[in-house]
């Protein structure tokens, strides 16, 4: 089991709708984003940067991904993503191409799109398979309300990054489109991202809502049939990949859910007391959680300015304990 202080920079294989059993890999600090989106599940982003650094040693990501490889079954992708923006890496280029040296996986790159712009971060990532980068808004007063970004990504030369990208890369693109409900599902701002789709032009389009616990708690959901309605209008590439069903329901995981509930079940923890508790990355926890919070089967509760997790079977139990002292 890892501990606290130790980045755990591999987590899952975590199961995917559109990625199948997908491999993640994480190599940039927590909530390091050149966005803040207000549906962003990870909560508020802590360091808001354009800074592209090496802000992990990239021999470290591969030792311990080929390591991690050894062990599981053959995921269908490796997927570089994680607590941050992956592109603000400054050798993400080096872990694509080390990746490919012990593994012939799929590697796909999920970005917020946001520095495609720039020639380089485009030639870095251009040895992926798959690209799945996002478009949120159809106006850049919707991109700011959305994506809070660093003052530095300007709407339209994300945009451009964005077509640059498409002409550029050999691989598939497949374009997530989140929309927020009560922010970004309007026909009219619908049909102003479906404009810039065309002008994109991904291989597939993939259509998001909150069904996770967003930043923000006005950042909707947008129901099932409208989403359908919304995809239909984007034309046949498109599909809608919002996990309403929650895929993290097939019993392969099960065990490390039951893993979590237990430990939740013993005393109140934060994500970091579960993640370091269980060994399991950030993300992977968060997933899990909120699984467990959709489930009725533990709550959230704020202490000491501290967002913590408990189960219902903990506060009887306390309950009883002060009802004994009466
Ligand atoms: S959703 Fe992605 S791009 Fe947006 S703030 Fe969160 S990590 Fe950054």
């Amino acid at each position: 089991m890892k501990t606290s202080g130790k980045k755990i920079f591999t987590f899952g294989p975590v199961p995917s709708r559109r990625l199948g059993r997908s491999l993640g890999i994480d190599f940039v600090p927590f909530k390091t984003c050149t966005y803040d989106c207000i549906y962003c599940q990870l909560g508020r982003t802590t360091n808001k940067t354009m800074e592209r650094r090496e802000y992990f040693p990239v021999d470290a990501v591969l030792k311990e991904t080929e390591k991690k490889l050894r062990k599981i079954e053959r995921p269908d992708y490796i997927t570089l993503s994680g607590s941050g923006e992956p592109t603000l890496h400054s050798r993400i280029g080096d872990i694509i191409s080390g990746i490919k040296e012990f593994s012939d996986v799929p590697v796909a790159v999920l970005t917020n799109g946001s520095l495609l712009w720039d020639g380089e971060v485009r030639d870095l990532i251009s040895a992926a398979d798959l690209v799945i980068p996002s478009l949120d808004a159809g106006s850049e007063e919707m991109f700011l309300r959305v994506n809070r970004p660093h003052s530095g990504i300007l709407f339209k030369k994300m945009i451009k990054g964005l077509r640059l990208f498409r002409e550029q890369f050999k691989g598939d693109i497949w374009l997530e489109v989140f929309i927020t409900g009560g922010v970004t599902d309007t026909e009219s701002e619908i049909l102003e991202i479906k404009r810039l789709v065309d002008y994109i032009a991904p291989e597939r389009v993939q259509l998001n809502t909150a069904v996770r616990t967003p930043a923000e708690k006005y950042a909707g959901l947008v129901d099932k049939k409208r989403m359908d309605e919304f995809s239909a209008f984007f034309g046949r590439h498109c599909e809608v990949i919002a996990d309403y069903a929650n895929v993290h329901n097939l019993s392969e995981f099960s065990s490390t859910r039951e893993d979590v509930l237990s430990l939740i079940r013993l005393r109140p923890c934060s994500i970091d007391d579960i993640s370091a508790g269980l060994g399991l990355h950030r993300n992977e926890t968060v997933k899990y959680v909120q699984e467990l919070v959709d489930k009725k089967l533990i709550r959230i509760e704020e202490r000491y300015g501290k967002k913590l997790y408990s189960g219902y079977q903990t506060e009887k139990i306390n309950n009883r304990r002060k009802d004994k002292k009466k």
